[in-house]
């Protein structure tokens, strides 16, 4: 069991032009915890803060003030524990095509991690581990993929690609930010199912960041609405969807009015 927990974190960020000084609250006091096996769906319109939380638990940034800890413990800052951590939490970007280097071909962007953490003895070793990773996306024959360069695939395979390099480490905790905002509306439900296929075989605590509230109640456990840096409402999907308590949640509800639709109508579940 694996659990990430924000203890009242905030984060703020100084914006200097001149004299002019300004400060920007991002996040304004976030507590929740993320454990194996759970998907949060964290909601909410551009600029809310979504991303800051994920930067702060993926050390990209530093929480003003407030601990995020993991497995009981804080997260560490520096040094081995840091490279440690990094193994264990991993994320998935929007965007599938600024996140693969088109320089390199798929095995060097899926052997790259496991080298870094010796996860095999010998390079066939490692081509059978990434053999067997893209089968597990879906990527298939995956002697076909492999040695394909990121320009030669379509979005979807790409963002399968960028799902098994974050699987690649033997993470925990996956934090996938938008993963299918930038796909082709036909290819979006295969690349959500591929990923709560994964995240239930592992037990991954994941991290669903999306705007989307179909999506969100249908692939995770619980939802998490922010609206400017705060989190204003957090709790079991189906209540929060069916029984909203704040006001903001109920106008992004309005603005959807038939979650259900996305599923009536996204039959296809192509690549
Ligand atoms: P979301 O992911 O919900 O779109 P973000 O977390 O990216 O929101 O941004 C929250 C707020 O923090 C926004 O007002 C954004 O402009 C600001 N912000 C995010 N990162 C930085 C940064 N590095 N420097 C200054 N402001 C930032």
């Amino acid at each position: 069991m694996s659990e990430i927990r924000l203890e009242h974190v905030i984060k703020d960020f100084d914006l200097r032009n001149g004299l002019k000084h300004t400060t920007i609250h991002a996040v304004k006091d976030a507590s929740f915890s993320l454990e194996s096996g759970k998907t949060i769906a964290l909601v909410g319109e551009s600029g809310s803060g979504k991303s800051t939380i994920a930067r702060m638990i993926t050390c990209l940034e530093t929480p003003t003030s407030g601990s995020i800890l993991f497995d009981g413990k804080p997260v560490p800052r520096r040094g081995k524990a840091l490279h440690q951590y990094r193994h264990n939490v991993q994320m998935v970007f929007q965007d599938p095509f600024a996140s693969l280097n088109p320089y390199h071909n798929i095995y060097h962007h899926l052997v790259r991690p496991m080298k870094i953490n010796h996860l095999a003895d010998s390079e066939d070793e490692y081509q059978d581990k990434v053999m067997k990773l893209l089968e597990r996306v879906e990527l298939t024959p995956a002697k076909d993929f492999m040695w394909r360069r990121p320009h030669e695939l379509s979005g979807g395979q790409r963002q399968r690609v960028a799902i098994a390099r974050a699987l690649a480490p033997q993470p925990r905790i996956l934090i996938a930010d938008e993963p299918v905002s930038m796909l082709d509306v036909s290819l979006r439900l295969g690349v959500l199912n591929l990923l709560a296929r994964i995240q239930q075989e592992e037990q991954l605590a994941m991290l669903y960041i999306t705007h989307d509230l179909a999506t969100a109640r249908h692939f995770s456990d619980e939802i998490m609405v922010m609206y400017h840096g705060d989190i204003v409402e957090h709790g079991p999907s189906d209540e929060v969807i069916l029984h909203p308590q704040n006001q903001y949640t109920k106008k992004l509800l309005g603005a959807a009015p038939d979650p259900d639709s996305f599923f009536r109508n996204k039959k296809n579940n192509s690549k």
